[in-house]
């Protein structure tokens, strides 16, 4: 039975709005369909042209890829691409490829509408942690077969040290790009750290395959002297959210630290399993840690630039056995639901140190989560009736960690706490997305802003704008602010200059096992009074 072309044109355009054909030296040989409504331009228009001159610059370099990675009758795809625009609203399709053999090396592919993207690169840890799990639960209600690619590659910092930096540099375009053809609609591949890789696929060529096919898409030069180790890990499962959630987090976590390890195909389920047994191991160190009061607290001062830089109070940041940080510890509590104890034997021992030093003022983090809860704030009015020298100098510092979920009566429990004496700042402001809206909604005495804004600071740039925008901001809200890690006298300067209230960090001083004196920075230019100890803290005021 033979097909007329009109049939297999009514098959291919059953699944797509515009059909390419793509010649080997780069141009469009043949455009068939709805092209205005895809791209803006007719199909007339198309042929003749580069199809480079078809796509989304930041996606071209995986298109690339996919097209060089086609044999004589492989298929690529599908993957999404951005459409070039010429500055109207961005445009995507889903773009498939086909090489038919014996016709002349060119490629056919078949374009249908889709929502853009919101990335053009590759996901960081987090990012990508979220797309797998989207993408395992999306694969449960289709039966699609998906797989997990944990790549190393061995030989890139070496090549970095030895070519030109513009080479390097369209080496890992090449390589993004090629992860990215490789991985689930062309956004499911991420970077872990600086020569590990990882990628969601369909279930399709064995890990050797994958591994190779990469390698020459990146380097076509076989003295690059860069090879690549990689493992497969299935990714059915039945598991909860939650569980899936955790086991590809373990999973990740396994392989940035240990790298691809020998062995067959890895398991999801099996590393749902392991995932739950190391939280179970978690929780007991966890619960531990509270109920026997296994932790440390340490002080970092808080200064006053408007004073001075002299001292005005001091942060209490928990710490766990002889681990620097807590935040490992806090995400998991935060995550087990376990950190509302924490939250309330840390208030309870800043209360009992400022019940016992009647100069001190102290500040305590206190999670988003643990905020919304009734018996935390019953807890901390417990503990003030008990202590009443401590109301104006007990400060909870609201961390933006988790998410505050119903902000309405997260502000009910914070003006109990305030009428109680407290003082109430919001943490991490500029962190998390939602910080305007925590601004707006909450009754707040204070504002910290984010880190990672002050570090940026020194350097000008746009951070110092958004800075001092939001300076004025809270200065009409009548809200203080407060600038952390502020780590030299650029960044003290530049606070200072934005007109934030109070300063954190280094320069001032590091969390330790007791209460220090600032350390007063000789700054050229700006004498400064000499430190000041505990005893003679400004009030709040
Ligand atoms: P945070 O409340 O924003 O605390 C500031 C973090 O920045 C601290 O890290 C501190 O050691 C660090 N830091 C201070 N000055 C500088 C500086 O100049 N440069 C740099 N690079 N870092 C500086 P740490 O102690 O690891 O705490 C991390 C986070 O853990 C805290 O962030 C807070 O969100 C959370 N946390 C700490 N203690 C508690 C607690 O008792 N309860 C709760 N819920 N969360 C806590
Ligand atoms: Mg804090
Ligand atoms: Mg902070």
């Amino acid at each position: 039975m033979s097909l007329a072309p009109q049939r297999l044109l009514g098959f291919a355009f059953a699944s797509a709005d515009l059909l390419l054909e793509l010649a080997p030296d780069g141009r469009i040989g043949l455009a068939i369909g709805a092209s205005e409504a895809l791209s803006g331009s007719a199909e007339t228009d198309l042929v003749g042209r580069a199809w480079r001159d078809f796509i989304d610059p930041r996606d071209r370099a995986m298109v690339d890829a996919l097209l060089a990675g086609l044999k004589d009758g492989g298929r690529g795809g599908p993957i999404v691409v951005g459409l070039a625009s010429d500055g109207g609203a961005e445009r995507a399709a889903a773009m498939s490829a086909f090489k038919m053999p014996g016709n002349g090396g060119a490629v056919s592919c078949a374009f249908s509408r889709a929502a853009p993207k919101t990335s053009h690169d590759l996901h960081d840890k987090a990012a990508f942690e979220a797309a797998a799990g989207a993408l395992i639960e999306a694969a449960r209600a289709t039966g699609q077969e998906l797989e997990m690619a944990f790549l190393e590659f061995g030989g890139l910092a070496a090549l970095r040290e030895r070519v030109a930096p513009e080479a390097f540099l369209a080496l890992e375009q090449r390589l993004i790009g090629g992860l990215r053809a490789q991985s689930h609609g062309g956004s499911a591949a991420a970077s872990l750290g600086s020569d590990r890789f990882a990628l969601v696929r369909q279930k399709g060529e064995g890990v050797d395959a994958l591994v190779q096919r990469l390698i020459t898409q990146i380097s076509s030069d076989s003295s690059s002297g860069l090879h690549a180790n990689a493992r497969l890990m299935t990714l059915q499962s039945t598991a909860s959210p939650a569980q899936l959630a955790r086991a590809i987090r373990y999973a990740l976590d396994n392989f940035i630290n240990e790298g691809v390890s020998d062995g067959g195909t890895l398991d999801l389920n099996e590393m749902v399993d392991r995932s739950i047994k190391k939280t179970l191991a978690d929780v007991g160190v966890l619960g531990a840690a509270v109920n026997d009061k296994r932790f440390r607290l340490v002080y970092q001062p808080v200064v006053d630039l408007k004073a001075g830089s002299t001292l005005h109070h001091y942060e209490m940041l928990v710490r766990f056995g002889d681990s620097a940080s807590p935040y490992p510890m806090i995400r998991m509590a935060e995550e087990l639901d376990m950190i509302e104890p924490l939250d309330i034997a840390v208030v309870e021992e800043t209360v009992a140190r400022l019940a016992a030093e009647p100069g001190l003022k102290l500040a305590a983090n206190v999670s988003g989560r643990t905020i919304i809860s009734p018996a935390f704030i019953q807890a901390v009015r417990q503990m003030l009736a008990k202590s009443p020298t401590v109301a104006g100098r007990l400060l909870l510092e609201i961390t933006e960690s988790a998410a505050i979920d119903d902000l309405a009566l997260a502000d009910r429990h914070l003006s109990t706490l305030r009428q109680e004496g407290c003082v109430i700042c919001l943490d991490d402001f500029g962190a998390g997305a939602a910080s305007l809206a925590y601004l707006q909604q909450l009754t707040l005495d204070i504002v910290k802003i984010d880190g990672r804004y002050i570090r940026e600071l020194q350097h000008g740039g746009r951070e110092s704008t958004f800075i001092r925008h939001l300076v004025r901001m809270c200065a009409e809200l009548k809200v203080r602010t407060i600038a952390e890690m502020v780590e030299n006298a650029a960044a003290e300067d530049a606070v200072r200059r934005a007109g934030v209230d109070f300063a954190q960090g280094w320069l001032y001083g590091a969390p330790s096992d007791a209460p220090a004196s600032v350390i007063a920075p000789a700054v050229v230019g700006t004498p400064r009074p000499a430190a000041r100890r505990v005893g003679s803290i400004d009030s709040w005021g």
